[in-house]
């Protein structure tokens, strides 16, 4: 099912949690939802769903406008970091659940509904346990047990928000691969809700990022991290330095020269250059470069990541350098990115 959302805005009291987001939604693709906490995420989610309505805007599956339907109308299915399952039925009931609850004329028989459940069970590899209870449940198996729930009505859509937000690393890690191969086998269009850009870089085929209620830019895993379009973009996937310059005759200028990058397209005046530690190269002289002076090394994996106070401001960026690289406090070091950004300076 294709998903359209067309200049949604939401408000709670007059506060926009969402402002004009458009945003298409192809058919079987599994995409990631990121940004940090407050940017909107779980409003979003809940209008795709119909747990709630836009103030304004529209939201489409395929050609139909389903704003103002219900979450049965639109036939989707959730799981949530909270969803909690019923502690009063078992596995197979709980999986079972949203078919029986269905009205006579469209629920399936009582034995085709077990049967559906235990394939879901066998899909989502807890085959066996359909006697048990949830608090017979590792948190892991719950949210697998959740996604079995929501895959029972066999939804249009299917929306996870934050599904492995309680569990720790290593299991999150495992569930992450996990969902992707059942996407990959099921193939139903996927909206996952994550703070983590681990998680979507890894998940997801797009990611959306967000910010304060708006869709920041929409792209592959590559697109976002390698040619991030905004400063709140390179900022926050990834890890990455800014440095207040000047624009001038298309070139960048740190205090009073040039530092050798070339700007030809990007209007004059104050700007922010972006980039990311492990894009630079160290030079030996200044002519034409950015020199500061080391106020911190540390080793990171098989890498040395050096701090640099630069100017009289005492700017501080972060580039990566060789191990052996002696990286004394207070030495000079000079480097120039290889790969960056500029964006005008913000009034
Ligand atoms: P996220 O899931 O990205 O953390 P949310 O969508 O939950 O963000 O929230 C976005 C903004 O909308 C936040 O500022 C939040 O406080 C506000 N908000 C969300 N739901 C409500 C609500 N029911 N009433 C009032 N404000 C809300
Ligand atoms: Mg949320």
């Amino acid at each position: 099912m294709e998903l359209s959302i067309r200049n949604v805005r939401k408000e709670f009291d007059r506060f926009p949690a969402l402002e004009d987001v458009s945003l298409d939604i192809r058919s079987g693709e599994l995409i990631a939802l990121l940004g940090p906490s407050g940017s909107g995420k779980t409003t979003l989610l809940r209008l795709i769903a119909g747990l709630d309505f836009p103030t304004s805007g529209a939201i489409l599956f395929g050609d139909e406008d389903a704003s103002r339907k219900s979450v049965q109308e639109r036939n989707v299915g959730f799981v949530f970091q909270h969803y909690a399952l019923f502690r009063n039925m078992t596995v197979g009931e709980n999986i079972g659940f949203g078919l029986k609850v269905r009205p006579a004329a469209t629920r399936p028989a009582t034995a085709d509904i077990r049967r559906r459940a235990m394939e879901l069970l066998d899909l989502v590899q807890l085959a066996g346990l359909e006697n048990r209870y949830p608090n017979q449940l590792s948190g892991g198996q719950r949210q697998r047990v959740a996604l079995a729930r929501a895959l029972a009505i066999e939804p249009r859509v299917l929306l996870l928000d934050e599904p492995f937000g309680a569990l720790d690393a290593q299991v999150r890690r495992e569930l992450r691969r996990w969902l992707r191969e059942i996407h990959d086998r099921t193939g139903h269009t996927t909206v996952f809700v994550t703070h983590d850009q681990e998680e979507a870089l890894e998940l997801a085929d797009r990611v959306v990022v967000m910010s304060q209620g708006r869709v920041e830019q929409v792209g592959s895993a590559d697109e976002v991290y390698d040619r991030p379009n905004s400063p709140f973009v390179y900022s926050f996937i990834g890890e990455s330095s800014g440095l207040p310059v000047r624009v001038e005759n298309g070139e960048l200028w740190l205090e009073d020269r040039p530092i050798g990058l070339k700007a030809a397209d990007a209007p004059g005046g104050r700007a922010t250059l972006h980039f990311r530690p492990q894009d630079v190269e160290l030079l030996d002289g200044c002519g034409g470069c950015i020199a500061g002076t080391v106020s911190s090394s540390r080793r990171v994996a098989g890498t040395r990541r050096i701090e640099l106070e630069i100017g009289p401001e005492h700017h501080r960026v972060e580039i990566e350098v060789p191990i052996d690289h002696a990286a004394a406090q207070k030495s000079r070091v000079a480097f120039r990115p290889t790969r960056w950004a500029v964006f005008p300076a913000s009034a």
